[in-house]
């Protein structure tokens, strides 16, 4: 079983036929709690904050698919951001990414800096943006890449190198790649998260989040942050969660074949002023996405040659199969406008700083058939 192939892991790693009855899929243990024999005599569960059979073989499986040798599932992916910073102490400082997702800027700077802990937002896909940042009280750097909404990409490689040096945890989200795509771990970072409601799940009928770790020490902290504060998911999202892998590698291929002819004809567009897509080789870090991707996925940000938040209204209002909602990653296309949905919690100012303009519109490429994706968004260009 050392030598499966990724698609061959997303289907099988973790997972056993169930022992009672042969199911081939691994039951929901709908259970709070696990019968002993005598006190402290039982089968490694005890009660269901702490253990869950149907989280383990999550776990197992998701700790596989990243190449690590431990994986942690949470009730969201903010939960499972929450977990690593609770690795922190006042005074504590972490370096992140300047364009992240909206949700965990919020966590970061209304939920612990007042506990104390004190952030940098530097342009990590900048090469050496950090080094001034850097001092001795720097614990963590939070890296998302490619980054939401603006497709940044931060080389991992090269960012562990400096964090190794300085002896600081480096952390990956890894959402919008998904463990198809992209392993952090293999190019040096310590930890990966995902928000596994996108790509992972990948039917938007789940909120989900996971870490995952190879350093033994590591994994026991984080496991006594999920068991005391409970922020863990419930067997039938494992459930979700386990079956959505199954079909990840189907999806990204999918997911990037669409994406690809999605991002060319927005490129060649007369209304459309600039595609942000890592594919493109004018893309500022395209050798670096060329290096530590395997492809390059479906998600991508626009400009209007029109700018403002009219005109982008305008076809956010026209699209049918493009549905207007925030989340990515699902089967079904989505369109976004950072500025009102998922970025709204960056204070305007600095939005505009970091380049989320008032007109900037983020699509989630599905995998519908391309012909009537290209139809819907020039419906959609064509109300502008
Ligand atoms: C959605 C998302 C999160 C947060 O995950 P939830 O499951 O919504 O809590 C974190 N990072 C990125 C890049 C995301 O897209």
């Amino acid at each position: 079983m050392q030598t499966m192939k990724l698609a061959t892991k997303l289907i099988h790693a973790g997972q056993e036929p169930d022992p009672s009855t042969g199911a081939i899929m691994t039951p929901i243990f709908q259970t709070s709690t696990y019968v002993q024999a005598s006190p402290g005599q039982h089968k490694g569960y005890e009660y269901a904050r702490s253990q869950n059979p149907t989280r383990t073989a999550l776990e197992a499986c998701l700790a596989e698919i990243e190449n690590a040798a431990f994986g942690l599932s949470f009730g969201s992916g903010v939960a499972a951001t929450d977990a690593v910073l609770k690795l922190l102490s006042p005074g504590d400082e972490v370096i992140a990414s300047e364009d992240m997702y909206g949700g965990t800027y919020r966590l970061f700077t209304k939920v612990f800096e007042k506990f104390g802990i004190k952030f940098h937002f530097v342009p990590l896909h900048t090469p050496g943006a950090l080094l001034p940042f850097i001092n001795e009280k720097t614990k963590l750097v939070w890296a998302e890449t490619p980054t939401n909404p603006l497709m940044n990409i931060t080389d991992i490689a090269a960012l562990s190198e400096v964090c190794k040096a300085h002896k600081i945890l480096l952390c990956v989200d890894n959402t919008f790649a998904s463990p198809w795509l992209q392993s952090p771990i293999d190019h040096g970072a310590d930890l990966v998260m995902h928000s596994g409601t996108k790509y992972i799940g990948g039917h938007s009928d789940v909120v989900h989040g996971c870490l995952m770790m190879n350093d033994h020490e590591l994994r026991e902290k984080l496991y006594f942050i999920q068991k005391s504060s409970g922020a863990i998911p419930g067997p039938m999202d494992c459930f979700l969660i386990l079956r959505g892998l199954k079909t990840l590698h189907v999806r990204m291929q999918a997911h990037c074949s669409n994406g690809k002819t999605v991002a060319h004809f927005l490129h060649n567009h007369p209304k459309v002023a600039r595609v942000y897509w890592p594919g493109f080789e004018d893309h500022p870090n395209h050798a670096v996405a060329k290096k530590q991707m395997r492809d390059f996925g479906g998600m991508m940000s626009i400009e209007l040659k029109k700018p403002g938040m009219e005109a982008a209204h305008n076809m956010l209002r026209s699209t049918r199969l493009f549905a207007l909602a925030e989340s990515l990653g699902g089967v079904e296309s989505l369109i976004n406008h950072p500025a009102t949905m998922t970025h709204a919690s960056i204070p305007h100012e600095e939005r505009l700083r970091i380049g989320i303009s008032d007109g900037l519109i983020r699509l989630s490429v599905g995998i519908e058939d391309v012909e009537d994706l290209l139809a819907d968004l020039e419906a959609g260009l064509n109300n502008v």
